[in-house]
């Protein structure tokens, strides 16, 4: 997928070319002129790349990949992995309405998510999606009630919490019994009985799981897979499920140096030393998921496209406080909320590749008035000066899906790169859109 110049092993599309940052073969630079910035610019032949290289890890085990569409719902990514054959995991009607008119198919669709509403449901079920993800008791019989008065029967996973510790921040851990998420590990056959029993509205048709996002490590997927594999088989026997969703949460490398000499260090490409490679992942995995006799779902967001975006920023000032350095950007944290938010690190990157290894300790803040919009703090930095632009490496996942208006900022630009072809795949939103549908 990857043209040009790319070593095998990178599996992202941006480096610099002839000292200039590009996205596969297209300038930053240029992009950044056309579309103006803050820009969301996405490599399309990496989140192709990626995709390729999870659907084969698991080549071995009856699959499906559902893409979690809350990382990135941009239309134009959407059509791409419908055009790979891809699933989806959603997680409001908003996102099954967009996976729709991105042509995908709600039959393939998976509905996750602990606060459906009736509308939601409704929507959903006349869609006809895969499974609803049901994560209590009390929505699976709310469930139940409306597909009755629709005179429809809803296809349903429960949630299993597996009470296994995810080792990632603790804002986005989900598989402890102190979390929101799932039906406790213990509760869970018990529910499957009494559903059978008073629930005939409700099509018992798999088990689902998510223990958290951005995992570097593989060993809590096995503990989980290893805890909740026995109690699926007895799912099975007694309730005749077709599927297992062991869920998503595969991490990605965010920290690296494009100097470092390593083509590989923050692209979903790991390293061989690092805890989590997606081949170590599907070694792992596909042996004690292959003879279940059930279908494997996985539902990837991050490591699909969290490499796959860069969100490109121009410096307008420089501050020299008493105490630091602040270089202030064009982006502020509702274009990108993951460092104020999840303490989230992105490399920051000049488009023009230095000519000196020279670095300065600056904080990069957005024009925001809050003190946690900031992008780095205390960071040894290129001396990148006003009007330059720079990138935010590692933005394509939660980034604008997470965007927002705050300050009454009107909402980036999104492109879509592929190979030589620019395409612009979000407008930047106007003065005049920040107002539409008030009164
Ligand atoms: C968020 C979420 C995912 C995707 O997580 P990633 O870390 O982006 O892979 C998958 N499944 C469920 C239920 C989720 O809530």
């Amino acid at each position: 997928m990857l043209s040009g110049g790319y070593k095998p092993c990178a599996m992202h599309g941006f480096s610099y070319k002839n000292g200039a940052l590009h996205c596969e073969n297209v300038e930053l630079s240029a992009l950044a002129a056309d579309y103006g910035t803050p820009l969301y610019v996405y490599s399309g032949g990496t989140i192709l790349d990626h995709f390729t290289r999870l659907d084969a890890a698991l080549a071995g085990v009856d699959h499906e990949l559902a893409f979690a569409v809350k990382a990135n719902s941009n239309l134009s990514v959407l059509r791409l992995l419908v055009t790979q054959g891809a699933g989806f995991d959603i997680v409001s009607a908003g996102e099954l309405f967009r996976v729709i008119k991105a042509g995908g198919d709600p039959a393939h669709c998976t509905f996750a998510g602990v606060g459906k509403t009736r509308a939601e449901i409704v929507y959903a079920l006349e869609q006809g999606i895969y499974s609803f993800n049901v994560e209590s008791e009390e929505e699976l019989r709310y469930l139940n009630q409306v597909a009755g008065e629709l005179e429809m029967v809803a296809p349903a996973a429960v949630r299993v919490n597996p009470n296994v510790d995810a080792k990632t921040h603790k804002y986005i851990s989900t598989g402890k019994s102190e979390n929101k998420f799932g039906v406790d590990f213990e509760k869970i056959e018990d529910l499957y009985a009494r559903a059978a029993a008073e629930l005939p509205h409700i099509r018992l048709r798999g088990v689902q799981m998510h223990i958290g996002s951005q995992l570097t490590s593989v060993a809590p997927f096995i503990e989980a897979v290893e805890r909740v594999r026995p109690l699926v088989m007895r799912l099975k026997q007694r309730h005749g499920i077709e599927f297992w969703s062991i869920g998503g949460g595969i991490g990605i490398v965010y920290q690296g140096s494009l100097e470092s000499g390593d083509p590989a260090w923050w692209q979903g490409c790991l390293p061989e030393d690092l805890p989590l490679t997606i081949a170590q992942y599907g070694a792992e995995l596909v042996p004690r998921l292959k003879d279940l006799g059930l279908r494997i779902l996985v539902e990837p967001g991050r490591y699909i496209v969290g490499n796959a975006g860069v969100l490109l920023t121009r410096c307008l000032y420089e501050k020299k406080g008493a105490a630091k350095t602040f270089k202030i950007v064009d982006a502020g944290m509702n274009d990108l909320i993951r460092p104020a938010l999840y303490e989230g690190h992105h490399e920051i990157v000049p488009l023009q590749q230095p000519v000196t290894d020279a670095t300065v300790a600056v904080d990069v803040v957005g024009p925001i008035c809050e003190s946690g919009d900031f992008f780095c703090q205390n960071r040894e930095l290129p001396d990148f000066q006003p009007g330059e632009v720079v990138a935010l490496m590692s933005a394509g996942a939660y980034g604008f899906t997470m965007a927002s208006n705050y300050n009454s900022r009107p909402m980036p630009a999104e492109v879509l790169v592929e190979g030589d072809t620019t395409t612009l795949v979000r407008k930047r939103q106007t003065l005049e859109d920040l107002i539409a549908g008030e009164l």
